[in-house]
């Protein structure tokens, strides 16, 4: 790693000098304080031209960014583009200078060990320092062992050009614990975007970057604890994976290689992968659907991203009969009372019953305690989509509710930008409408949600809508709050209702990029 002598800084008679405690500041220009930076930084402007991405940097590169205005500086192993930062840095210009094009690790310990920067700069994160390949140590003679440094695997080196940078791994030990380290280098990475399984003394880390997977399958070489922990460093795109040892004891090596560890595939080309699940709760919603819970095993990381769907497997007579479902949260109204199950822990389904289907009177007929096959999350929506979002209109047949339940969820907990968002929800009859009463209490608890029910197939007493998705319908009720507001409208049910609700918004001028339809 790159080091500038730290005897050299502060510099005699500079500003960090002058001052008795620490350093002292430099006048900024009118518009550069911390709160200047700080909007600056949330005005979704590209700091680095990667477009979010993030590269490896060798010293080679990093020494040719030395000028004002491209000056790359390594803190900690990590680049940041610093250019855009210069006016609004408190020390001045030249300080941030001295380490322009090479590493200010030391620099950075010595004035401002305790500033925040992975925060403050972490829109300039250009990526992080290139490692130098070490010797693998052997583990096993004759099989290929993981300390964390092997090459690239063939898979990764065939990629397309224009797809996201391969991921790469590492991993270090305590007396207690083994940490694997996934470098993403990618931002935004959450914690939905990674599923661990742990068995038998193998572990299964997958890693979703955009529409690509990166795997990490390993057949430990010594025993662990079920129970885990994952971490998510979102700024620097660094997943960590924390294992705790059975025994104290020293690891040589990580493990062995299983099938295609190591590997970073298109997402449409892996397999689907399930565990198994058990059935903890089973709650009457309507006269035919229901709320399944289950419960994860101890030893999966597992969060399914909002609007996705997972697979359910169940052996019926004899054959492998599987179905997707879109995961709920436990209530619309999960805040009114505190959580009695520990999240994350926990998938929900609402469930409608068909008594002539093939997969869903066997689900039913599964007792408290039994197990159900569940696959990792699929699914095409991404909440990126509902960026600075102000009018959010939310289309739904039937058990085409579901994905809609964490969508709003999202919505009005994370969406600044919102002003209103309005459900429609299209049912046979009264009591085919799923958490109707939870619905009206959202409308009257939040002004911003509005909920409006239409019935094919109403009681003579129902005087609300009535009839099928019709474009007088959709035209009435899709009023934005402001003439020009940004909207978004999500669409789900059985596919011929979505196909016309479609075609219906493409007649009322809105665009593909503003519409969702939720499809397998
Ligand atoms: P099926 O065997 O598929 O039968 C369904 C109905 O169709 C029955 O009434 C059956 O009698 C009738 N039928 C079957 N074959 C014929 C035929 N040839 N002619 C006439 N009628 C026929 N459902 C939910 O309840 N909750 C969810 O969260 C959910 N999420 C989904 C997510 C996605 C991405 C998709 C694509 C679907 C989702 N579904 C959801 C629907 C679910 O996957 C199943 O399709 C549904 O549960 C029916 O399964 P089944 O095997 O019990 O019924
Ligand atoms: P349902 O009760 O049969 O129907 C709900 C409403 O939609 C009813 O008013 C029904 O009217 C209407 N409808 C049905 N077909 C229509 C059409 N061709 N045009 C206009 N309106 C129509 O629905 P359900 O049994 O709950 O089924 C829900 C569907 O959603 C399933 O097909 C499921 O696969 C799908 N789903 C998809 C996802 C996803 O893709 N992510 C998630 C969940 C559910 P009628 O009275 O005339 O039938």
């Amino acid at each position: 790693m790159l080091n500038v002598p730290s005897q050299a800084f502060p510099a005699p008679g500079s500003q960090q000098r002058v001052a008795s405690q620490g350093r002292s500041k430099v006048p900024l220009k009118q518009g550069r304080s911390l709160m200047d930076w700080i909007r600056l930084t949330k005005s979704g402007k590209d700091f680095t031209g990667l477009k979010g991405g993030l590269i490896e940097v060798t010293e080679e590169e990093l020494k040719k960014h030395n000028k004002k205005d491209d000056c790359w500086i390594c803190i900690r192993g990590f680049v940041y583009n610093v250019s855009p930062y210069m006016e609004y840095h408190p020390g001045g210009e030249d300080e941030l200078m001295r380490a322009a094009g090479a590493d200010g690790t030391d620099l950075f310990n010595e004035v401002h060990r305790w500033v925040n920067y992975e925060s403050m700069l972490k829109e300039c994160l250009v990526g992080r320092m290139a490692v130098k390949p070490a010797v693998p140590k052997d583990c096993h003679e004759g099989k290929r062992v993981l300390n964390g440094m092997l090459p690239k695997s063939q898979v990764t080196d065939t990629l397309p050009r224009e797809g996201p940078s391969s991921p790469s791994y590492d991993w270090f030990q305590t007396e207690s614990s083994v940490t694997i380290v996934i470098y993403t280098k990618q931002k935004n990475i959450n914690l939905d975007s990674v599923i661990v399984d742990l068995q038998d003394d193998s572990l299964r880390a997958e890693a979703v970057i955009k529409d690509h997977s990166y795997l990490i399958h390993i057949g430990l070489s010594h025993e662990v604890q079920e129970n885990f922990s994952v971490r998510v460093i979102e700024n620097v795109g660094k997943i960590e994976i924390v294992l705790q040892k059975k025994e104290t004891v020293s690891w040589k090596c990580l493990g062995d290689p299983l099938e295609k560890h190591d590997s970073f595939i298109p997402k449409k080309d892996t397999g689907l992968y399930y565990r198994q699940c058990q059935l903890i709760s089973k709650e009457d919603v309507t006269h035919d659907t229901r709320l399944f819970c289950l419960m994860l095993p101890p030893s999966t990381h597992l969060q399914v991203p909002v609007g996705q769907h997972v697979y359910l497997k169940l052996s019926v007579t004899g054959a492998e009969i599987v179905k997707p479902y879109t995961p709920v949260s436990e209530s619309l109204l999960s805040d009114f009372k505190e959580p009695v199950l520990s999240p994350n822990k926990y998938i929900y389904f609402l469930i409608k019953i068909y008594p002539a289907g093939l997969f869903t009177p066997e689900l039913d007929r599964l007792q408290i305690g039994d197990f159900v096959s569940v696959s990792g999350p699929e699914g095409n929506f991404k909440v990126s989509k509902l960026q600075e979002v102000e009018d959010l209109f939310l289309l739904a047949a039937g058990t085409g509710f579901t994905p809609m339940v964490t969508v709003l969820n999202h919505a009005l907990t994370h969406m600044s930008s919102l002003r209103k968002v309005k459900l429609m929800f299209f049912n046979k009859t009264e009591d085919d409408i799923i958490w109707r009463c939870q619905l009206e209490k959202l409308a009257l608890k939040d002004k911003r949600f509005h909920v409006e029910y239409v019935l094919s197939a109403p009681s003579p007493e129902w005087n609300g809508k009535q009839g099928h998705v019709s474009r007088a319908l959709l035209s009435e009720f899709l009023q934005r709050s402001l003439e020009n507001s940004k909207v978004f409208l999500c669409i789900c049910g059985p596919t011929p209702f979505t196909d016309e609700g479609i075609r219906l918004l493409h007649d009322l001028n809105f665009s593909d990029d503003e519409i969702h339809g939720f499809t397998a």
